[in-house]
């Protein structure tokens, strides 16, 4: 729009005649005079039609909240027994000389006016195009792309590079179950999206890349307790010829410039983080995502924890992998290494239970916010693994050929991580849920209110797809 400033900078513009644009938020009709607040992405201003401005006053006795409009007015200081301290454009208002209307709106189907945790999850996920204009879902999507820009710069300079990784990928043995979509061109085949983008960060690794990361949409088909989400984002990271204290290292140091930069009023209770093992996590504080704080009032405090030492199997049960009930499965990645003194416990399949792998989580206030490893470049490391989950090695060579291959045509040593970002955003910016800092989430049972998703597909769509339902 030609001409039109941003609110926040009204004040740099006193006694001009200026265009802004955007909201009507609340309007105090006093006869005489009209007050509203108009709102644009960068904050609100008083405006206020005087009896003298006839267009304007009559236009403003007909808008009603959320009516998108454009204003020109003149910016005057607030008498002083009107200025308001501490608030933007607390000491200006927009004297409105010309209204125009840019879209009507209906009176809003949730109330808009408040931070929104009142309000059943059922319509804010139906209106969340309305609900997203609340300030604190503003401030949450803004923030969260602040967090997102600082990691890119971040591992930038460090010599990363983003690479996307395919979303129409392969069943992945990620440990949850696939979103599988069907191919059209190859009757009868599927394509399964992507629970993360392990093996392709690991095949950059053999292309060498060095230095790789990506935020990355992960989707698991899990049945959706609590905080999971079907569809969700990762930072994702991989790295070559690195040892395991490296990529620590920088993923710590990466965490506490995120906290020390972009949300200083928070305090992180002890850097360098804590490490302790699994045994002592579970010894101690009886699960593997120990809660550290010293004080847990305090909204502000961030416990990191890096826990080590996992073991790399355990008995598969049908919370942990259904498809393998009662044989032994990874805990963490597959793909992981065993720790030095267990590589040739491993290749001979001795001492089972007691394998420790080279994965380090990474804790936050009681959750896991991320998790990672070094992992095996040697082939016959990868079918060892299979072999003791009960995989023979002809069907490992056969269903992983190509990392196998990969590992015998030059694959550098590597390692990597990946962040759950959703739930670092939550706890940055004190929600109590993930949902409230995606900006399309679906709801507790994986839908989408919004759209009214999943939907069902034509005949057409299905007979194309050579798909029967039954
Ligand atoms: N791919 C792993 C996960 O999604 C993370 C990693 O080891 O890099 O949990």
């Amino acid at each position: 729009m030609k001409n039109r400033i941003y609110i926040k900078d009204l004040k740099n513009n006193i006694g001009k005649e200026i265009v802004i644009a955007g909201w009507v938020d609340v309007r105090r009709d006093q006869g005489k005079m009209v007050f509203f607040d108009i709102r644009d992405m960068t904050g609100k201003a008083q405006c206020i039609a005087l009896p003298s401005r006839i267009e304007a006053i009559e236009m403003a006795k007909e808008i009603r909240p959320e009516w998108v409009l454009k204003i020109t007015g003149i910016v005057n200081k607030r008498p002083d027994k009107n200025i308001k301290d501490d608030v933007l454009n607390g000491d200006v208002e927009l004297e409105a000389v010309n209204i125009e209307i840019l879209n009507k709106a209906e009176t809003s189907a949730i109330d808009l006016s408040t931070d929104g945790y009142e309000i059943g999850e059922e319509h804010r996920m139906k209106y969340r195009y309305l609900d997203l204009r609340r300030g604190r879902m503003q401030k949450n999507i803004r923030n969260r792309h602040k967090v997102v820009k600082f990691i890119r710069d971040y591992l930038d300079k460090e010599n990363f590079i983003e690479i996307e990784t395919p979303i129409l990928s392969k069943s992945t043995a990620e440990g949850a179950r696939d979103f599988i979509v069907p191919s059209r061109l190859d009757k009868g085949k599927f394509f399964a999206l992507p629970q993360a983008p392990q093996q392709h960060k690991q095949l950059l690794m053999a292309s060498g890349m060095e230095k790789y990361f990506q935020m990355a949409k992960c989707m698991r088909d899990e049945d959706l307790r609590g905080d999971r989400q079907p569809e969700f984002t990762q930072l994702d990271m991989e790295m070559s010829f690195v040892e395991k204290e490296e990529v620590m290292n920088l993923n710590e140091n990466l965490l506490i410039e995120i906290v020390q930069k972009l949300y200083p009023e928070k305090e992180i209770q002890e850097i360098p983080f804590p490490k302790i093992s699994h045994k002592e996590a579970m010894e101690k504080y009886g699960n593997d995502r120990p809660d550290l704080r010293k004080d847990k009032n305090n909204k502000n405090l961030l416990a990191f924890c890096w826990v080590i030492d996992f073991p790399f199997f355990e008995k598969a049960n049908k919370d942990n992998n259904p498809q393998a009930e009662g044989e032994w499965t990874f805990t963490h990645n597959p793909f992981s290494a065993a720790q030095a003194k267990f590589h040739d416990d491993l290749l001979n399949k001795r001492n089972i239970p007691n394998i420790l792998t080279n994965q380090y989580d990474i804790t936050l206030n009681g959750f896991e916010i991320g998790g990672g490893s070094i992992r095996n470049h040697e082939p016959e490391a990868l079918l060892a693994v299979y072999d003791i989950m009960g995989v023979k090695k002809e069907e490992t060579e056969k269903n992983l050929f190509y990392m196998l291959e990969a590992f015998r045509s030059g694959t550098p040593p590597h390692g990597g991580i990946a962040w759950g970002f959703d739930r670092l955003m939550m706890i940055l910016e004190n929600e109590p849920n993930i949902r409230e800092v995606i900006a399309f989430p679906k709801t507790g049972e994986g839908k989408d209110l919004m759209m009214g998703s999943p939907s069902e597909i034509s005949d057409k769509q299905l007979k194309e797809l050579g798909i029967k339902l039954i």
